[in-house]
């Protein structure tokens, strides 16, 4: 079994809490599987500028293009508030997205059984959710030229071009395709093809870059359609993909039907290694006080196996670990209620590891 090298960046504030956990949970259930995991930590943001003056130094970025995949905290904190804005700490997630060419944000949105109560909508439309939305990251109306301001006959105006290429659309349809493929098959393509041109070419490249793959079946909805749909019928969806604007309100917009913020994954996906965080920030608000819910780390630590890995049993072996131990009752402080259990972060990780 070959070495797989993965680059733990702890990050601020709870950073170093989650990702000791992860790690934790991944050399267990790499003991289990028989797979070679080798660690390696790696400053990013607060605690980079701290020792390197910097928020993303060259020793993390030459550690992070040398390995199979990346395991990241979170950034960020009051400390660094203060600092000049273009040292500024969340300017090592963008650092690391550009040098890693990461163009696909995938966001896994589940909702246990036990956690239905957590979520603002109903017990009946939230329980079984399982929705993964692919969101293209580099590209679109937030990369486009721009005009802050500029007068045309006198009146002052200001404007954002979004342009999509045809490989770009592929690419990140090529990667929600090999995602359904892994789950129920079915991908939902949201565009506003009835307004853009763009989404006009997405719709168009979406049908053509379909055709490779038997057995995945292709919808096409409107956003805001699709807004309306993941509160009303969210369980409808299997796998959504979308563009960088789309994607950036509609997975916002998913998470938060879930009702814990502490519990969802994410991957960042390019053509060489991927990286993977937990979709919360720093919370520095809890810091270092055992309160951390190292769920969200912990299953895109899972995420890091099924796709930078492709260890799929190994994924799933945590996943199940994670629904056993929520099943028993077992709770973070963000989630405990009068008859549950009350574990701090670490002792929600070593039970996971026991589940494994
Ligand atoms: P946040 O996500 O850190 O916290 C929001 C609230 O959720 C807080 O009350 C926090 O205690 C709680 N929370 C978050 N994660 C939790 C967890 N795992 N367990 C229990 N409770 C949790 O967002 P914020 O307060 O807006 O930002 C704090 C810092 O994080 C800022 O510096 C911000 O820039 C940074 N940030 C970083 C990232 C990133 O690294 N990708 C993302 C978002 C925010």
């Amino acid at each position: 079994m070959s070495v797989k090298k993965i680059v733990v960046i702890p990050g601020d504030g709870i950073g170093t809490e989650i990702t000791d956990t992860a790690q934790r949970v991944l050399d267990t259930v790499a003991k289990k599987s028989n797979l070679n995991l080798e660690f390696q930590n790696a400053f990013a943001g607060g605690a980079a500028i701290d020792v390197y003056g910097v928020p993303l130094p060259e020793e993390t970025l030459s550690a992070v293009r040398a390995c199979d995949a990346v395991l990241l905290g979170a950034v960020g904190g009051p400390k660094w508030d203060k600092v000049s804005p273009d040292i500024r700490p969340e300017k090592a997630i963008l650092g690391l997205r550009k040098a890693l060419g990461l163009y696909a944000n995938l966001r896994p949105i589940r909702v246990s059984e036990v956690l239905t109560d957590y979520s603002p909508l109903k017990n009946e439309i939230v329980a079984g959710v399982d929705v993964l939305i692919v969101r293209e990251l580099t590209g679109g109306i937030y990369f486009g030229d721009k005009c802050e301001s500029e007068t045309v006959n006198g009146v002052e105006q200001a404007w954002d071009r979004e342009i999509y290429t045809v490989p770009e659309i592929t690419r990140i349809v090529r990667v929600a395709c090999e995602a359904a493929a892994k789950r129920r098959g079915q991908v939902t393509s949201v565009d506003k093809a009835n307004v853009l041109a763009s989404s006009r070419l997405w719709r168009r490249v979406v049908d053509q870059a379909v055709k490779e793959y038997a057995g995945i079946e292709v919808s096409h909805m409107y956003v805001d359609n699709c807004a309306m749909q993941m509160v009303l019928a969210p369980k409808k969806f299997d796998v959504i993909v979308t563009s960088n604007l789309f994607g950036d309100i509609l997975s916002d917009e998913a998470a938060v039907i879930t009702g814990s913020i502490g519990m969802l994954p994410s991957a960042s996906i390019g053509d060489g290694p991927s990286l993977y965080e937990p979709i919360h920030g720093s919370a520095p608000d809890i810091a270092g006080q055992g309160l951390a819910n190292p769920i969200g780390t912990i299953l895109s630590a899972a995420m890091l196996l099924r796709f930078s890995l492709n260890e799929e049993a190994a994924a799933t072996r945590i996943e199940q670990a994670v629904d056993q131990v929520l099943a028993q009752g077992y709770r973070t402080a963000d989630l405990y209620r009068d008859g549950l259990t009350k574990v701090s972060t670490e002792e929600m990780g070593r039970l996971v590891e026991k589940y494994i």
